[in-house]
């Protein structure tokens, strides 16, 4: 049996399904990811852009609002690729449990998984956050600010600093989700991961959560990664072909 026949058959078998993604899955939609080389991270230092500097003083954020602005053209003209559609695809055949994703391009919930079924472990850049209230801003609202002139846009509501509401450098990962997945990584019975390298925590750690709560682990991802030693199947190659192929495979045991 192949592997891709072998992962379509566990999938198949599964009946709580996490899938975790990373970096790897966005690059196929043209997103730089930024651990390459070249794009936007060439220009910017990322000893710059902490959640510290942010905080510290106006110069700060006005070169992180410089880099993010910059960032943001290739993610809101990003479109899901073939691995995004084959994941919302194990939705709709009623195979999915949670996405678990490290990508903030909302990529998932534009190719059809349900909001409540994708936990952003490093938040989203399409809205914007008011650190003060709370408050939440659709991210395109206040891109537009940014063309008309402003560097760093303020809250309507009570004029207190904004930033996207991704995790930055230096910020503490978001507590919910993070229990979230590592709650769903305990409980699921098959946790495929798509595209991530599984070098950085909490990445690392959630398939050997599942591994250890006894689930069977599938990595798909171009490069070797540490974890392969412990999955029950590892491919690497590209994810969306990979996944497309995968999930074929998933229809034709289901039916
Ligand atoms: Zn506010």
């Amino acid at each position: 049996m192949s592997q891709i026949e072998a992962a379509a058959n566990m999938i198949a078998q599964s009946k709580k399904l996490v899938v975790f993604t990373g970096a790897g899955l966005s690059t196929e939609s043209g997103i730089s990811d930024f651990r390459s080389p070249g794009g936007v991270w060439s220009r910017f230092d990322p000893n710059e852009l902490t959640f510290q500097k942010f905080l510290a003083s106006e110069e700060g954020r006005e070169k992180y609002w410089e880099f993010s602005t910059s960032s943001w053209g290739e993610m809101a003209a990003a479109q899901p690729n073939p691995g995004h559609y084959a994941i919302a695809k194990l939705d709709s055949l009623g195979k999915l449990d949670r996405v678990i994703t490290q990508n903030i391009d909302g990529l998932h919930q534009r190719s059809g998984v349900p909001e409540e079924k994708v936990i952003e472990l490093h938040g989203t850049a399409r809205w914007v956050s008011c650190l003060e209230c709370g408050q939440r801003y659709p991210r395109e609202q206040i891109e537009e600010r940014i063309k008309g002139g402003i560097k760093v846009p303020r809250c309507d509501s009570c004029g207190g600093i904004m930033k996207p509401a991704t995790i930055s450098f230096g910020q503490a990962m978001p507590e919910r989700e993070t229990r979230q997945a590592e709650a769903k990584a305990a409980a699921c019975d098959l946790f495929l991961v798509a595209g991530s390298s599984l070098v950085v925590y909490p990445a690392a750690q959630m398939p050997l959560i599942a591994k250890e709560s006894g689930a069977r682990l599938i990595i798909v991802n171009l490069t070797p990664t540490p974890h392969d030693p412990y999955a029950d199947i590892a491919i690497h190659d590209q994810t969306g072909p990979a996944l497309s192929q995968i999930i074929d495979r998933v229809k034709a045991y289901l039916s």
